[in-house]
């Protein structure tokens, strides 16, 4: 290298990090993703054309935007009756770039932690259970772990663990829960996947043992298989309710108590905490299945600040940090401020949906109120990094609306305004995304996304395939629609933005074709092995699990 030439890099060096620092040191973050809940292109395009959205329509004229293909996850406790194009799943399959196998949070309600289980046993033959394990990684040897119980009516029993066909392990299983284990030799270990069988000696019926109709034949219960490395490191860990398609034979459908999903369901890391680990600020309002609000390199306003916690009188973890729940709960809206924004869109007298949707509409609207006021409170605290405010109003407001705006007959004593509910509903996001941004600088990233589209079907609205994927700022195109985003690429282009570098195991990709060539020329997209998956059996946490009675227990509560 001449000396020049490396004075000459010098500094380049010194005016890429002078860049750097001037972008990251103004008092606004760098990127901010507005999140609308079933916002659908073709209404968006339509409002557009019609003048009803003008900040996002300057988003969108002076960016780059495409329709955002959604995901879907297998069914887990229950069939799905149409595409399984649920919120929740997608959102954290935004939030996370992978699939909702990987990330976990595979339906609006879940197994608590630590109570999922499934029956094993054999109607037909000898009580025989097989399971798929992933392949193997890390430092040999391994140990397998399992925790399951005898069918009490069996009593304690004898069982033999085999994996690939070779036996690992001959135990006794008692009547309670308990973990057994066995050493798994590296030699038996096959790449890409690894059969597990289990082996009872005794099975019996609950209609053999009294006065019951259930006849299926029980030798046992299992509710984890687990796999440890020799440095103690947890390497593969299976509950049978998530991991139910890998549970190939001898098993019953598996059963759990059920809770909405929660931040300890996730299993892949979502964008906040890797963004948060390279040292960007973060500020989380109400984005999905962020209950427990766990710690950040910033602030969350969890999902259950808003009508979910509302609902099951949560009044604990709200966020992070925990004190912020104090502030947050000064800005909730009055009972009468909602009756007033509903009374713009419909009299009193007027009923346009059952009594229960309708209830629904108004605590969504309570919600986004909060959210907007919460976003608004703390956005410009938040001197530069990553924010996010999610609105779910558009979507609720489209299950219940929506046939009216398309032609469906008005219910007695509703005006005509009542076909306008669902533009007023976008109308009054717009609105709030203008307020937001009226003092972000323009070098900032504005990304809008929904999860999924909304079309009439008979007397409701219900999800499409398509949601919308915006982004904005001088790193991106201007005025450029294109097409081919999925959902599971917001994360990795997030990342892309920041210069980060995309962790090889997420699902997306950055989004080049978003990009303005120019910026894209200067930071081509950098990958690397970034570990997403968040292993080991995750805390139960529930109001009433043992560390929340612990808590209350301490501070004198409960005796
Ligand atoms: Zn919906």
């Amino acid at each position: 290298m001449t000396k020049s030439w490396r004075g000459h890099l010098v500094a380049v060096l010194a005016m890429l990090t002078l860049a750097v620092s001037c972008e990251e040191t103004g008092s606004h973050p760098s990127v901010v993703l507005f999140c609308l809940d079933g916002a659908d292109p073709d209404i968006v395009a339509r409002l557009r054309a019609e003048g009803k959205l003008p900040h996002l329509d300057r988003l969108m004229r002076t960016g780059a935007w495409s329709p955002m293909e959604s995901v879907a996850a297998k069914r887990v406790l229950r069939p799905h009756p149409r595409l399984g194009l649920w919120s929740p799943i997608i959102w954290a399959s935004i939030a996370t770039g992978v699939t909702p196998e990987k990330h976990g949070i595979l339906d609006f309600l879940l197994p608590l932690p630590g109570t999922g289980f499934s029956w094993i046993g054999n109607a037909h033959g000898a009580p025989r259970a097989e399971a798929i394990l992933p392949e193997i990684e890390g430092r040999a040897p391994f140990t397998l772990r399992l925790r399951l119980h005898s069918y009490r009516p069996t009593g304690s029993q004898e069982i033999e663990l085999r994996v690939n066909g070779q036996s690992v392990g001959a135990l006794t299983v008692g009547e309670k829960w308990e973990i057994v284990s066995a050493p798994l030799s590296e030699a038996l270990l096959r790449p890409g996947q690894n059969r597990l069988e289990i082996l009872f000696a005794k099975q019996s019926r609950p209609s053999d043992e009294g006065p019951s109709h259930d006849d299926r034949a029980l030798a046992g219960a299992l509710s984890l298989i687990e796999v440890e490395d020799a440095t103690g490191n947890t390497v593969v860990s299976m509950d049978p309710v998530s991991q139910r398609f890998d549970l190939v034979e001898g098993f019953y459908p598996p059963e759990a108590d059920l809770v909405e999903a929660q931040s300890s369901h996730l299993r892949s890391r979502p964008l906040w905490s890797l963004l948060g680990a390279t040292g960007h600020p973060v500020g989380i309002v109400g984005y999905w299945s962020t209950w427990p609000a766990l710690e950040v390199n910033g602030f969350l306003v969890s999902s259950h600040m808003g009508l979910r916690g509302r609902r099951q009188h949560i009044s604990t973890e709200l966020t992070w940090p925990p004190e912020l729940a104090d502030d947050v709960a000064q800005l909730q809206p009055t009972d009468a401020e909602i009756e007033a924004s509903i009374a713009e869109l419909y009299p009193p007298t007027c009923s346009p949906a059952s009594e229960r949707s309708l209830e629904v509409f108004k605590q969504v609207l309570w919600q986004d109120e909060l959210y907007f006021r919460s976003a608004k409170r703390l956005f410009p605290t938040l001197p530069h990094g990553f924010f996010t405010v999610y609105f779910e109003s558009i979507d609720v407001a489209g299950h219940t609306f929506l046939p009216f705006r398309d032609g469906a007959a008005l219910p007695a004593n509703c005006p005509e305004s009542v076909r306008h509910a669902v533009e007023a509903v976008y109308q009054r996001v717009d609105t709030w995304i203008g307020d937001l941004l009226e003092t972000l600088p323009a070098e900032a990233s504005v990304l809008v996304v929904s999860d999924h589209g909304m079309v009439t079907e008979g007397s409701s609205g219900y999800h499409a395939r398509y949601g919308i994927f915006v982004a904005n700022g001088s790193a991106f195109r201007r005025g450029a629609p294109f097409r081919g985003a999925s959902a599971l690429d917001v994360a990795p282009t997030i990342l892309h933005r920041f210069g980060e570098a995309i962790p090889l195991e997420m699902d997306g990709k950055t989004l080049v074709q978003a990009f303005d060539p120019d910026w894209l020329q200067q930071h081509p997209p950098r990958y690397q092995d970034i570990p997403l998956a968040i292993v080991g059996e995750p805390a139960p946490l529930t109001e009433d699990s043992e560390e929340v009675i612990d808590r209350l227990r301490s501070i004198g509560y409960i005796q």
